[in-house]
């Protein structure tokens, strides 16, 4: 049974052995994320050539996506650990105190005192403990207790309606970029970006790196909602991130905020990715709630390309049994006749012969009963501009490249397999048509567009759309 919407696992503790992997990964897993908030280097390059070695072993293709940590704004820690904290009781965050108690705590992020003012709304433990700011006197925030409860070591710190300071890319993520580069990452998330520049910081010192990674939005700050569009514009994918963006907007407002950026970033010829308690109960329990399907099923729904499981596969119970549960509920959802999302892609602009012959041969799919969409491409272009638009047709992705192989992964609708591209037009439309019946994809006497190049092996060169029956054999 084929799935058109991808899922993205979080690798953690509950994963670390071979064994498991193997499994989540023929479970249905695409994408990997390497969680850059905990371990060392060192575990995560052993962690991303242990996928890469168990994803050969299947003949699956699998992408590795590093997320790192950003500036996340955190408390210090405790004499005894925690401590709690009482409603309407005054608490100090001190960016000078060294080790907390019931009446003050210290700061990993030295400038909040600056960023902060009375009246500011501070939430601790993604929201669990709510501060109102009195006053601010040198490094001591003084704050009144409005929610109170268990406040522990190195709690995250966001502040309502956004306003922090604090740069995106931080000394730990430059290091960390270094990191993906060597471990060969196909995805690079940036945490807590406010606006176009800090993607381009990014994308520069991946670059640098020698990495050919693509780069995550995560949305999740105030600020990156105002600046949704430049966002969205200078990356290749937004994560809906949903966990810190509910702290910061208010949870209320984030099922609206998530279709439009789903909306916003396939318009703009972008991936997407909804992430963060979708199917949170699994951590504990073999059976996902009712709310958790729904959730699920409405951002396949609202068009998104992944759906991505944090907790659930890095420290659950069962991480197998999620990823099975999620792949079930996906399928489901794509059935449903509100699936097609997007059809009026005759008002898209576009200026490229290689994206005129995607269109192409999306309008053909869309009145012609074709069976598949063949991309054969070397960059994946051809495959993403054809997913832009859900036609209800799967797109089939033919490359030479592993990166780009890897990289399609992510892409809803679109089914990456690897083909060598070395011989003349008609002798690669040949074997691509025969890779396709071999597997059961196509059978003869089918329809299928072929989007192709006359220079084989050329970049940006596809020029050439091809309506193929596929011949008795
Ligand atoms: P995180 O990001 O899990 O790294 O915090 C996702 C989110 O905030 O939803
Ligand atoms: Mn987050």
């Amino acid at each position: 049974m084929q799935r058109s919407t991808k899922i993205v696992a979080t690798l953690g503790p509950a994963t670390n052995d071979p064994a498991i992997l193997s499994r989540l990964i023929a479970a249905g897993v695409n994408v990997v994320r390497l969680n850059f908030s905990h371990g060392s280097a060192d575990d995560h390059i052993a962690r991303a050539q242990m996928v890469r070695e168990a994803a050969a072993q299947i003949g699956q293709p699998v992408a590795v996506m590093v997320d790192l940590q950003g500036p996340k704004i955190r408390v210090g820690k405790f004499e005894k650990n925690k401590v709690t904290l009482e409603n309407g009781q005054n608490f100090i965050l001190d960016a000078a105190c060294e080790m907390g108690n019931q009446d003050r705590v210290g700061l990993d992020y030295k400038e909040l005192p600056n960023d902060v003012s009375e009246g500011s709304v501070l939430l601790l433990d993604d929201g669990r403990i709510v501060l109102d700011v009195l006053n601010v006197q040198g490094s001591a925030i003084h704050t009144r207790v409005r929610v109170g409860g268990v406040l522990s070591n190195n709690k995250g710190i966001n502040r309502q309606g956004g306003g922090l300071s604090a740069p995106a890319l931080t000394a730990k993520d430059m290091e960390d970029i270094k990191v993906a580069a060597k471990l060969d990452a196909d995805y690079v998330a940036v945490s807590f970006p406010k606006s176009s520049a800090d993607m381009y910081m990014a994308r520069t010192l991946i670059q640098a790196a020698g990495s050919k990674a693509q780069v995550v939005a995560k949305i999740e700050r105030t600020e990156a909602i105002a600046n949704l569009e430049e966002l969205i514009d200078a990356s290749d994918v937004i994560m809906v991130a949903r966990g810190d963006l509910a702290v910061e907007v208010g949870d209320a407002a984030v099922p609206a905020l998530q279709k439009r950026m789903i909306r916003l970033a396939r318009e703009k010829n972008k991936l997407t990715i909804t992430a963060t308690q979708m199917m949170e109960s699994m951590i504990t329990s073999p059976v996902p709630t009712r709310a958790e399907v729904s959730d699920v099923a409405n951002a396949v729904l609202d068009g998104t390309d992944a759906v991505m499981l944090s907790a659930e596969t890095a420290a659950g119970k069962f991480p197998i049994e999620t990823v099975e549960a999620m792949a079930r509920v996906c399928i489901e959802a794509e059935k449903s006749s509100d699936y097609r999302i997007d059809r009026d892609f005759l008002s898209r602009e576009f200026t490229r012969v290689d994206q005129s012959i995607a269109m192409a041969a999306l309008f053909t799919a869309n009145h012609l009963q074709v069976k598949a969409i063949v991309a054969l491409t070397q960059t994946g272009a051809t495959a993403l501009w054809t997913s832009r638009v859900n036609c209800g047709v799967p797109i089939y992705a033919l490359t030479p490249e592993v990166a780009t192989y890897r990289r399609l992964s992510l892409y809803r609708d679109v089914y990456p397999m690897m083909l060598a591209h070395d011989c003349d037009q008609k002798s690669l439309l040949t074997s691509a048509e025969l890779k396709l019946l071999e597997q059961g994809l196509v059978q003869p006497g089918d329809l299928m567009v072929v989007t192709v190049g006359d220079t084989v092996g050329q970049m940006g060169s596809t020029n050439t759309m091809k309506i193929v029956r596929v011949a008795q054999r």
